[in-house]
């Protein structure tokens, strides 16, 4: 069966999306442990991240670093956090977080953003992507 991001990347299932290329989706998490708190995806659907291969890892690390480069140019921070947990979503997904304190790590304390949010912090870091 298809993951939810796989879902997410064939449009069965909606995102506020903020990059896109041929081989990477990155979109909102939708439970933000911070505004602007972002997953960035292959859309090749594996599981683990070691599963990757050296491409497909070496490219979704340069996507991220594109797309962490927009957070912090976009989300007054401390700086942008990345962790690969996958404990929840079987599909590999690289979080960036922008980060304040140590809380901001922890999926522990959430973020509650309105859709109108969502939609704002999604299309500011689209606007600063380079
Ligand atoms: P992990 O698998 O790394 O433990 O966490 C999965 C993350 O995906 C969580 O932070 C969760 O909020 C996020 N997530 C789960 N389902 C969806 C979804 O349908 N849409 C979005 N945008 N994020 C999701």
């Amino acid at each position: 069966m298809a993951s939810i991001f796989t879902k997410i990347i064939q449009g069965e299932i909606p995102c506020y999306k903020v990059a896109e290329t041929d081989d990477f989706l990155a979109f909102l998490d939708i439970n933000p442990n911070a505004k602007g708190h972002t997953l960035c995806i292959p859309k090749k659907e594996v599981d683990k991240i070691m599963d990757l291969d050296e491409e497909t890892y070496i490219g979704l690390m340069r996507f991220a670093r594109t797309v962490g480069i927009a957070i912090e140019k976009t989300i007054p921070c401390n700086r942008v956090g990345m962790t690969v947990i996958g404990l929840e979503v079987p599909h590999v997904h690289v979080h960036l977080i922008p980060l304040n304190s140590m809380e901001d790590a922890r999926f522990l304390s959430k973020e509650t953003l309105s859709k109108d949010d969502f939609e704002a912090v999604a299309k500011a870091i689209n606007s600063n992507l380079e």
